[in-house]
């Protein structure tokens, strides 16, 4: 596998903003509507997008693995998900090369390049995949270890399988929607510590949690399992993605089997799928981790991912967003090949487009937590805001914004945003 489109030094002769998340190491798909057109799969470079499917139909992917197939013009990226590692590779090559600055395929022709690109501002951006599945995790120990210890025991906040397993359960795939769809505050049942029996209405304590998610690529025959060794060449990016929580519910609900309807009301998720390839440099060493796991979830290398990332709050009478945490990926107890190999150990079977979420990602540090919950601590540490406002959980009006980006030397590699607005219960 060549990774030529890596290179820091390239540059594309379409004009990159310093500090942009789309220069052309990153390359990152999506699926996008211009309007009243037809969706298409685009990648971002600059403040643009390059349709790929109008490129594929003017032949510039003549002599690829995909020539034959136009997996651009398509509303998902399940497709072009399965064509695997290797056709991934040629094709972010051969894009990478038409908008290198020194390539005057796309740049000296005029008419092919006013129909491909168009403004990212022009563009609707579309869920990326259609998601058969969604797994979400609890890969963080920091996480795990402040939830614990917030609603167990401080002297034993993890549970003893925490440490050997990378716990998760399965979430609704239908109700995954994309960075800009605003979302109700859910209803529910909720049972307030002092009363006797639980009551119904709007949840009261609505949470955000920042994660990272990865969609698979090619899957495996129900009975088989993907190894850590193998998982790497199943995984095609990855997105930010917003994981709400409706605390009150969840709390009342969740014993014996987990999390439901808490959950499963929206999960957001960013719309460009930063690939692996784009995202090789910046791979680093993770926690190391003890006591030593099974044989069936040991790997080699390096696969924690340095990657920069942080959550925003907007109000009603705060339009201008500032910034509730900052923290890093890197810091994940549990990393994608150990849960993909988990996923897969008792022989389920994966299917491209499917998405796993790493849990809510907490660093270390107070203002590195990755939810309102740990950030006031339970509701007993009210956030300040700027403008005098408190926050314990999230109110109607409210906007989080997640960011994210991996920095290189000169350029980055960023995920863009997750956005989304509370909008009040519906009657
Ligand atoms: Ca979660």
């Amino acid at each position: 596998m060549t990774l030529s489109a890596n290179d820091p030094a390239l540059k594309s002769w379409i004009p990159v903003p310093p500090n942009c998340d789309f220069p052309i190491q990153n390359l990152p798909y999506g699926v996008f509507r211009r309007r009243r057109g037809d969706a298409a799969i685009g990648v971002a470079i600059g403040e643009m997008v390059f349709d790929l499917s109008v490129a594929h139909r003017a032949g510039l992917f003549a002599g690829t693995a995909i020539a034959g197939e136009n997996v651009f013009a398509r509303d998902a990226l399940n497709d072009f998900m399965a064509k695997g590692r290797s056709v991934w590779a040629e094709v972010r090559n051969r894009i990478s090369a038409l908008l290198r600055e020194d390539h005057g395929e796309l740049r000296d022709n005029g008419e092919l390049r006013a129909q491909a690109l168009l403004p990212q501002a022009e563009a609707e951006m579309m869920l990326p995949a259609r998601i058969g599945n969604y797994t979400d995790f609890y890969s963080s120990k920091e996480h795990a270890t402040n939830v614990g210890a917030m609603f167990r025991d401080p002297e034993n906040a993890l549970l003893p399988n925490w440490v050997h397993i990378p716990v998760g359960y399965h979430g609704r795939a239908s109700s995954i929607i994309v960075s800009g769809v605003d979302i109700h505050r859910p209803k529910g049942q909720t049972k307030p510590d002092d009363a006797a029996a639980p009551v119904f209405g709007p949840s009261r304590l609505l949470d955000f949690e920042l994660e990272v998610g990865f969609f698979t690529g090619p899957g495996n025959d129900l009975g088989t399992c993907i190894s850590t060794a193998q998982a790497a060449e199943h995984i095609f990016g990855m997105v930010l993605v917003n994981d709400w929580s409706a605390r009150d519910i969840q709390k009342w609900e969740y014993v014996p089997l987990g999390p439901f309807l808490g959950k499963s009301f929206a999960t957001s998720i960013s719309p460009w799928v930063v690939t692996l390839d784009a995202l090789e440099p910046f791979r680093t060493s993770g926690p190391s981790q003890d006591p030593p796991v099974l044989p069936y979830l040991q790997f080699d290398g390096e696969w924690a991912y340095d990657l920069n990332l942080e959550v925003l709050l907007a109000t009603e009478t705060m339009p201008e967003p500032v910034r509730l945490t900052r923290t890093n990926f890197r810091h994940m107890y549990w990393n994608i090949l150990q849960q993909l190999a988990h996923q897969t150990i008792n022989g389920t079977n994966v299917q491209p487009g499917d998405l796993y979420a790493s849990g809510t990602v907490s660093g270390a540090a107070e203002d590195s937590r990755g939810s309102m919950l740990e950030l006031s601590w339970k509701g007993t540490k009210p956030i300040k805001l700027p403008n005098g406002q408190e926050r314990k959980f999230l109110q109607d009006g409210d906007s989080v914004i997640m960011r994210g980006y991996c920095q290189g030397e000169g350029y980055r590699v960023g995920f863009g945003e997750v956005r989304a607005r509370i909008l009040q219960a519906i009657d």
